[in-house]
């Protein structure tokens, strides 16, 4: 059984790692099952320099192989921002995630639509011998100018996703975590644990 830790406190993305990869034999570690509390600040300037700066900090601190994920959104008309700064986007410092959508559609409202985009995720898995091996998954959509769902976070009610007709946030948790540009990078980073307990 391989002990894998995630770098990250989160339970949301504890339970989706563990829906995608129950058919492995590996043990999830939550960082507070070992009274882990690392914070580590996301200074890298490409996603995976942050999901490394994650995976390498928590797999150092605690002997196990780690997973770390940095992700944001892109949006094309501005450039791809909020891209790494997607938590952080607001004009004040403690915004809601509404505040966040608000903003972001506020600096939309200039540019003519579609306003295409997508969400993109990179995973780091820091192994024992202190190697990094990343994945990557993306999810192309548009932001519009509604809400529309109650389920999911962040900017999930105004990104509509054209092929299945509605926002990230109307679908269902089982859904979102098969489509997801996390779920796509996850699946990835499944076939890098599988080389990994091969060897
Ligand atoms: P992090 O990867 O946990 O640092 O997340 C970065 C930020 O990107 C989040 O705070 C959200 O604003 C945004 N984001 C990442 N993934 C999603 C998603 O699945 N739905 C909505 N927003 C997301």
């Amino acid at each position: 059984m391989l002990k894998l830790l995630l770098a990250s406190q989160n339970a949301g993305k504890l339970r989706e790692l563990q829906a995608i990869l129950q058919e492995l034999p590996i043990q999830l570690v939550a960082p507070a099952a070992l009274n882990l509390n690392l914070d580590v600040e996301e200074t890298g300037k490409t996603y995976a320099e942050n999901a490394a700066l994650k995976s390498k900090a928590f797999s150092n601190a605690s002997g196990l192989i780690a997973l770390g994920d940095d992700s944001g959104l892109e949006v094309d008309a501005l450039n791809g921002a909020p891209g790494l700064y997607s938590a952080r986007y607001a004009p004040t410092p403690n915004a809601t995630d509404g505040d966040r959508r608000a903003y972001l559609l506020k600096n939309l409202l200039p540019h003519s639509r579609p306003w295409t985009a997508r969400f993109r995720a990179t995973i780091a898995i820091t192994t024992l011998s202190d190697e990094t091996y990343f994945a990557e998954g993306a999810c192309e959509g548009e932001i519009i100018p509604e809400e529309r769902g109650e389920g999911g976070f962040g900017y999930d009610p105004i990104f509509y996703i054209p092929e299945l007709g509605c926002t990230m946030a109307e679908l269902d948790e089982e859904k979102k975590n098969r489509i997801s540009h996390r779920a796509r990078a996850l699946e990835k980073a499944k076939e890098i644990l599988k080389t990994l307990m091969g060897k």
